[in-house]
């Protein structure tokens, strides 16, 4: 009889257990694992492995309390922070070629283009430009958003320093450049390298206009970015510990043979060699660039602002 009932109560089981995996199991590991547990909500400092909550990392500009790393941010957190409470306002940059070579490699090139739009909202591809005002001084920012194919420049993101140095030079505003890249974007061969020479003739144009061009060089800045418009900044700052180079710290090792120095390619490391002008941390960054952006525009400040005026002597 016990055989019997335990038959019954397993086959009376079965079929719920079947709709309980195939139903209900994944409809609650979408809602744990795409809402209420968000993966981002904690994050570990890549400097000394403690871990944050998201909103305290937020509230410290993603920059550790413990060892003073200072994370990687998107463009859009990038232009906040620049512009602070001035605001911004987004531009729409100009539709460009996709895909031109019609590449692919592990996947479609056009489909990890269609990915990143869609897992980042940045825009078509990896750079971001706004313009607004940074304590008075009209400034135009390109912010590049490493999370996007690795910040890659391809021709959309070259369009996108383009326009923004069009937009200073009819602005008559300040060019800032904020480059998260890993250089040039290989699915579109010889026309991402074409970028590099683009990039420098954008800032020529920005500079024969005598407006500011400055560039702030954050985590990381490497290959065809650092090698064009990164490098020729008439101010150039860099956050602390960003990685600034052409190729990367190994492949150099494993070509000259030699060990490189203690903190090699890193913001502090260049600035020591005189390729960076000031290394400026996260928090101070709008403060310096309000005050570089002063100087530069106006290089004579009024005497009478300290000598009081001429009649009352
Ligand atoms: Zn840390």
């Amino acid at each position: 009889m016990g055989e019997t009932l335990d038959e019954s109560a397993a086959g009376r089981y079965k079929p719920a257990m079947n709709w309980l995996s195939n139903f209900v199991l994944p409809k609650i590991r979408a809602v744990v694992t795409k809402k209420a547990v968000p993966d981002n909500l904690w994050t570990k400092c890549p400097g000394c492995e403690q871990m944050f909550f998201h909103r305290e990392l937020e509230a410290n500009l993603h920059v550790c309390r413990n060892c003073g790393h200072h994370l990687r941010i998107g463009a859009e957190q990038r232009l906040k922070i620049l512009f602070g409470d001035g605001g911004f306002t987004r531009i729409e940059l100009p539709k460009t070629i996709v895909d031109p070579l019609k590449f692919r490699d592990r996947r479609r090139y056009a489909e990890r283009l269609r990915e990143g739009q869609a897992a980042l909202g940045v825009g078509s591809d990896a750079v971001v430009v706004a313009h607004g005002q940074i304590d008075g001084s009209p400034c135009v920012v390109a912010a590049f958003e490493f999370q996007f194919m690795g910040g890659s420049m391809g021709i959309a993101a070259g369009e996108a320093v383009v326009t923004a140095a069009k937009l200073a030079v009819l602005q008559e505003a300040a060019l800032i450049l904020v480059p998260a890249s890993g250089g040039a974007r290989m699915q579109e061969g010889a026309l991402s390298l074409m970028q590099m020479p683009r990039t420098i003739l954008a800032a020529d144009m920005v500079k024969e206009k005598g407006l500011p061009y400055i560039v702030l060089l954050t985590d990381p800045t490497t290959g065809g970015v650092s090698a064009s418009f990164a490098m020729v900044g008439d101010i150039t700052l860099a956050e602390p510990g960003a990685v600034v180079g052409f190729a990367g710290a190994r492949v150099i090792e494993e070509t000259i043979h030699e060990k490189l120095p203690d903190g090699f390619q890193r913001a502090e490391y260049l600035f020591d060699h005189g390729m960076v002008d000031l290394v400026v941390p996260r928090a101070e960054l709008r403060t310096t660039l309000s005050r570089i952006l002063g100087l530069l525009r106006d290089p004579h400040p009024s005497p009478a602002v300290s000598l009081g005026s001429p009649e009352a002597s």
